[in-house]
């Protein structure tokens, strides 16, 4: 599994990095909580790319708490790839097994 910086999405990360090479963001200084926040925050990013990334981390993490953000996304954006990529995340995060408390 990839990690992305989530200040600057930079995608370089692996387990072993603390601070972004790209921006210099500090791992250690977030937690899931923030995390998940960027990542929803990101939803509403003005680069495309950024939201799509945003939609897949979402679907990697298989977290049911993102469903209502991708299903308002779904419903708002007018970008046709964003509504699918959205509609096929939450299909498969209901379709996930690892149930998270
Ligand atoms: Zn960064």
């Amino acid at each position: 599994m990839r990690y992305y910086c989530p200040n600057c999405w930079h995608d370089v990360w692996n387990e072993d990095f603390d601070i972004c090479p790209a921006c210099g963001y500090s791992r250690k200084e977030h937690n899931e909580d923030d995390y998940f926040k960027r990542v929803i925050n990101a939803l509403n990013h003005p680069a495309g790319e950024i939201r799509h990334l945003a939609i897949t981390i979402l679907e990697q993490r298989c977290d049911k708490q993102a469903i209502p953000y991708l299903e308002r996304l779904a419903k708002e954006s007018k970008d046709p790839s964003l509504t699918k990529a959205a509609k096929e995340a939450i299909a498969n995060i209901n379709g996930c097994n690892n149930e998270k408390g």
